[in-house]
């Protein structure tokens, strides 16, 4: 039924104090959210409670040229979405914002997460007869906001009763003829941020995307927060609030740009802390350490800066293809790392390396790139993983696979690190991947690395929802 309701995406918003070129800055911001999805993206304009909209499988400067924005027209709100999924699973339905059309007044929505009850919420309107249009899990939001907004006026009320009704990981903007509503999940799961530009509001996964429309960072959206924006000013519902939340900490690994700041800390400097730790934790005789682009550079950089070992550029991306696990089968996955990834010989040959990476799934890509050093004339390959290995799947909108396709779940350390071809190989702990964002306030799920999650999740991950994998993706 859901073939795939998985998915790390990218949303943005906008609430302008006059009628101005909003789909134009919705653009930019999704551009800077590109690396949340790669898969397809849309702009909704709100211009005076009219909709206009457009949105298509492909990168943010693929479905929008000029002319489309300025189809788009001007406004005074817009709201945005860049979205992951597979080329298998990948259709433009699916693709959001969601806008829905009711007696109530238009809706659209974005939304980044996973519900956990999804399944159950859309079994429970097919059996009353409603007709969904996606396989996302945000279609079951929009009916359920649209449900309570009959029994009770307000949309933000609406919102308020939804989150009763839902669980799970959702980060979610939300656009009403009036108004901008920003909500976040009780845990926090994903990030969302508040800005400012001038006299307009801005919502964002990240905060890469203020800095790219000159807008100010104000604050991260609480757990459970919902955040009303409308010509009466900025206002907050905290009914949901109270946890400390459960930030997914594979943001701060994987998922967010460095130059990002979630919950008061850098991405840049958790992941220079993950290298440190690394080096603490395992450390090694080397001659260089190097990165894996993009997300093992900086923890590269902190494993050097800590052990004393020289930092170097192991490798050379090409930055014009997408991501490796788009490509749905394993043959396509080995080939596309080829394709996507040339070692530096001149930074390698004849050197003990350290080679860091942001985790290991089944192994494919770290015993690609393994060989290519040993190729390029490196004498050993240590291998340090900035994360914990992965020993659980993930419910939270991410696709972090059933056990059975996760490398640690069928082989020992020992043997991951002889399938991979390493010399030796190192994972992060659990205890220091909790510290890594120094400065948060909150605590972090960290399910996939200990099955320990911070809510009830199914007793069973459906391998339907499996279309996708997450990296092996470089
Ligand atoms: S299970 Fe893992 S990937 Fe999923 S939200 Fe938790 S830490 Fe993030």
């Amino acid at each position: 039924m859901f073939d795939n309701i998985h998915e790390e995406c990218g949303v943005f918003g906008i609430y302008a104090d006059k009628k101005c070129d909003v789909a134009a800055q919705t653009y930019v911001g999704l551009y800077a959210l590109q690396h949340r999805g790669q898969e397809s993206c849309g702009i909704v304009v709100n211009d005076d409670g009219l909709f206009n909209y457009y949105k298509d499988l492909g990168l943010v400067n693929q479905v929008f040229d000029k002319d489309r924005l300025q189809a788009l027209g001007e406004g005074n709100m817009a709201i945005g979405h860049v979205r992951y999924s597979t080329t298998g699973s990948c259709n433009a339905s699916n693709a959001q914002p969601l806008v829905v059309r009711h007696g109530k007044g238009p809706l659209a929505i974005a939304h980044n997460g996973n519900l956990t009850n999804a399944r159950e919420l859309r079994m429970q309107y097919e059996n009353k007869g409603m007709i969904f249009h996606t396989t996302n899990d945000t279609e079951v939001i929009s009916y359920v906001i649209t449900e309570e907004r009959l029994a009770c006026g307000s949309i933000e009320k609406a919102v308020e009763q939804m989150m009763y009704r839902v669980k799970g990981a959702y980060s979610l903007v939300i656009m009403s003829p009036q108004k901008l509503i920003a909500a976040r999940d009780p845990e926090g799961f994903r990030p969302l941020s508040l800005g400012k530009l001038g006299e307009s509001w801005v919502v964002s996964s990240e905060t890469c995307a203020f800095d790219s429309i000159g807008a100010k960072f104000v604050r991260d959206l609480k757990p459970g927060e919902i955040v009303v924006i409308d010509d009466s000013g900025v206002r907050s519902i905290e009914t949901h609030c109270g946890s400390k939340g459960h930030i997914c900490v594979f943001e701060y690994v994987y998922f967010a740009r460095p130059d990002s700041v979630i919950e008061g800390s850098s991405v840049h400097k958790a992941r220079l802390r993950a290298g440190k730790y690394l080096w603490r934790e395992h450390p090694v005789d080397a001659d260089i350490v190097i990165g894996v682009p993009d997300s093992g550079l900086d923890a590269a950089l902190g494993f050097s800066q800590e052990s004393g070992i020289p930092y170097g550029i192991g490798f050379i991306k090409n930055r014009y293809i997408g991501r490796t696990f788009i490509q749905p089968t394993q043959a396509e996955r080995t080939n596309s790392v080829k394709i996507k990834l040339n070692a530096i010989s001149s930074t390698v040959k004849g050197k003990r390396v350290v080679m860091i990476d942001d985790s290991i799934v089944r192994g494919t890509t770290s015993a690609r790139i393994v060989n290519l050093l040993r190729e390029a004339g490196a004498t050993e390959v240590h291998v340090r993983i900035s994360s914990p290995a992965f020993v659980a799947p993930c419910y939270f909108g991410t696709d972090i696979d059933s056990k059975e396709n996760l490398i640690a779940c069928n082989m020992t350390n020992e043997e991951i690190c002889r399938h991979i071809g390493a010399d030796s190989l190192g994972y992060l702990s659990v205890e220091s991947v909790k510290k890594l964002a120094g400065k948060s306030d909150c605590d972090f799920c960290v399910g996939c690395f200990n099955e320990q999650y911070p809510i009830e999740v199914p007793a069973e991950m459906p391998k339907d929802k499996f279309e996708y994998r997450i990296s092996d993706s470089k």
